[in-house]
Formats: structure tokens, sequence, C-alpha cells
């Protein structure tokens, strides 16, 4: 039976009899083979389904071993400062420890499904008039001066939860690493940890090779392509709209030492992406997790790949679940028609 990434891994994890377990079943996601995408690449692209995870995105992986540790050290509160899917995560992984939860959310900028979330797992949640950049400055202070255990992604034991999503990967690519991953980058923590996983694995013996790591930002939320902290981020993507990363230096490190890149997408091109996924790929993302297929796209446009020679195996990460932001969805599409309760008005309808 699958009991969570920490039983699965637990040789990998700072883990041990002591710890508590507190696990949602949490990791074990879908690696899915991407017909469409691997078609118009001609190569071997696979989409790995993190919006699969108990609360609808990757950060349960972390959570898990963050909220653990707290409850192994005694924690009463944790606290964080969030995009939405961070405060998601950290309400409900508190909810099953018995742990209190306080969150900080960027005022009016965070999807539905992601607040609904924290609220009904009954945490406190408090909104700042500023954005998560501000918000995260916060935490940070209060988590030095007061007993309140800070579960954001500084936050050590995230990281190392993360990284368990890159040994499922090669473990799902039967012992194999891909060549490429391509990920969304916001605070920096996910690419960083993937990176470490990757590493991890290989000296362990488990695969032979690395991945090269493509990060992409959204253009209006950019630091790292930009190489300077952006004072107001701007973007649909609001899981990735961060100005100031604070896994900045490690992903860096991520994209060199892998040789790899970090580049950016537009809004336009993520949207793009996020329709294609859900139109051509029946796999239903948040416009975040988008930015990764966008990314791919304009590789390909630039024949990135083509320079690989051999067909390479992509594997591209979606971070967050679709139906967390059902107002990005609705965005200029058209409303349904309303007809009479009558077969023959329907068929009509139907334009067959
Ligand atoms: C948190 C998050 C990201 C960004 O991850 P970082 O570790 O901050 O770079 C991307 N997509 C979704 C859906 C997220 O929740």
């Amino acid at each position: 039976m699958w009991q969570g990434i920490i039983e699965k891994y637990r040789k990998f994890l700072p883990v041990t009899d002591r710890t508590p377990i507190v696990s949602l079943s949490e990791g074990n996601t879908p690696l899915v083979r991407a017909h469409s995408l691997s078609e118009l690449l001609g190569s071997e692209v696979y989409l790995k389904c993190e919006g699969l995870n108990p609360t609808g995105s990757f950060k349960d992986r972390g959570m898990t071993v963050a909220v653990s540790k707290a409850k192994e050290n005694g924690a009463k509160v944790v606290i964080c400062a969030s995009t939405g899917n961070t405060s998601a995560s950290a309400a409900a992984y508190a909810a099953k420890a018995g742990i209190r939860c306080v969150v900080l959310i960027p005022k009016g900028a965070v999807a539905l499904g992601k607040l609904s979330q924290a609220m009904v797992h009954a945490a406190q949640v408090i909104a700042v008039d500023g954005n998560f950049d501000k918000a995260l400055g916060i935490v940070r202070e209060i988590a030095e001066h007061t007993p309140v255990t800070l579960v954001n992604s500084v936050n050590p034991f995230r990281l190392e939860g993360q990284k368990t999503a890159a040994f499922e990967i090669c473990d799902q690519l039967d012992g194999r690493a891909p060549d490429y991953q391509v990920i969304p980058v916001g605070n920096a923590g996910n690419i960083t940890a993937y990176w470490k996983g990757y590493t991890e694995y290989k000296t362990a013996g488990h695969v032979s090779s690395v991945p090269v790591m493509l990060g992409f930002q959204a253009e209006g939320a950019a630091p790292i392509v930009r190489k300077k902290i952006v004072s107001k981020p701007q973007t649909v993507a609001t899981a990735i709209k961060i100005g100031n990363p604070a896994s900045w230096k490690s992903a860096e490190r991520a994209r060199d030492e892998s040789g790899g890149l970090i580049d950016m997408v537009t809004d336009r091109e993520i949207l793009e992406a996020y329709r294609f996924l859900a139109a051509k790929e029946g796999v239903f993302v948040e416009p975040a997790s988008a930015a990764s297929v966008a990314g791919l796209l304009k590789l390909k446009r630039k024949s990135f790949f083509k320079k690989a020679g051999k067909k390479s195996v992509i594997v591209c990460i979606l971070t967050g679940h679709g139906l967390k932001d059902p107002a990005s969805a609705l965005l200029g599409v058209k409303k349904p028609k309303t007809v009479r309760a009558d077969t023959r008005a329907v068929i009509k309808a139907m334009d067959l």
C-alpha cells in the first residue's frame, strides 16, 4: 500500500524512528505520456502531474516532511506566506497533525480554490496589503522572534520532501533519468529540490545520468532571468508571481551544474500552453504549471532540441491542478448556450 513519500523514500530523508509521520499519502503521481506534444517535438514528452497530490499541488511532498519534523520538535503553531498552494497544503497537514496553522496571503492575489482550502482546513488566514515577497519577509521575522515554525520553502525540510518527485520520475522511467526536465520557477525552491533529488539518486546508483534543467519564469515576474529583483511582479500565473525568489542562488546552481537555462515566457504563451494541455492532452492544470509547457514550445521554436540529435526524453513538471483556479479557465471562453429542455432543440444546438 502506498503510504506517502516518507515511507517510500525514508532512507533519503531526515527522519528517524521517533519522527511522527504526518502523511496524506502524497506522491506517486502519474507520469503521463503526452502524445500531441511528443509528435510536435519529435521527442518523448511526459507530464508529471503533481496536481494529483492530496491538496492539488506538489507542495504536499515538502509539507509532509516539514510538518512531521515540526511535530517531532514539539511545534504548536506553523506559519507560512503563500500565493495559495503552500497555505492550502500547510492547512491540511497541520489539521492532520493537530497543530495550529496561520497563513499570510497577499490581499486579492490568491486563486479561489486555494483560499477555500486554507479556510476549510481551519487555518487562520490573514490577508496582507502587499505582495508575496512582503508577506514572506513578515513570516520570516515572526519565526525568528516567536516559537512558531516556518513552513515556507526556506525551511530545508520542504525541499527534502520535494526532491522525491525526481526519484519518482526516475523510477517511473524504469531506472533512467530524463534528458531534459522543464519546470516553472517562482520562489525557486522546486527547481532546487529536483536537482538535489536527481544528483542524490545518481550518487546512490539508481540512475546513471541527470537531466538538463530548464526553468521558466513569467515575463512579468522574471528576476532570475533579468538578474534583478522585480518589485512589482505581474502575471496571470499567480503561483509564480514572485519578484525576489528565496532560493535564487541554488536555482542558478541547478541551472549551471546541469548545463541548463532559466528563461521566461509571456502570459499569452502561458495561457496558450494552458489551453493546449487541456484541449489536446486532456490535462487540466493551473496557469503557473503551464509555464513549463510554454517554455518547451518556446525552445522548440528556437530549434533547441534539434541540436540534441537523438530522440530525447523530456519531462514537464505540472505543478498544480486546474481546479485550483477556475476563474482562469473561464477567461475569454464563451458561456454555455441555453436551449429549451427538448431533444430537438438540443440536437439543433449540437450543430452536427
Ligand atoms: C509553488 C508553485 C510553483 C513555484 O514553485 P517554486 O518552488 O516557488 O519555484 C509553481 N507552480 C505551482 C502550482 C506552485 O504551487
